[in-house]
């Protein structure tokens, strides 16, 4: 029997992967044996790479879409005076 107990960050108690490589290895396994959907993202606390359930990069993206959007938005309230 191989059954290793992985560590575990002290930071976020996730576990460990001492390469980007592994890391995407647990996500693709839990992507096809649970249908989760998982990222690989670098821990600045342990240096190690964790995974997590959101997409790191949606974040920004949605912040640049949001800034982007509507650039020519003026201020709420604004009526311009009809006369
Ligand atoms: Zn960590």
């Amino acid at each position: 029997m191989h059954y290793f107990t992985p560590r575990r960050c002290e930071s976020s108690n996730k576990i460990m992967y001492h390469d980007k490589v592994q890391a995407l290895r647990a996500a693709e396994d839990s992507r096809i044996e649970r249908g989760t959907e998982l990222w690989v993202y670098r821990c600045e606390f342990c240096g190690c790479w964790h995974l997590t359930h959101r997409d790191p990069q949606l974040h920004l993206q949605t912040q640049s879409f949001r800034g982007g959007r509507k650039p020519t938005s003026r201020k709420k309230g604004y009526k311009p005076r009809q006369r």
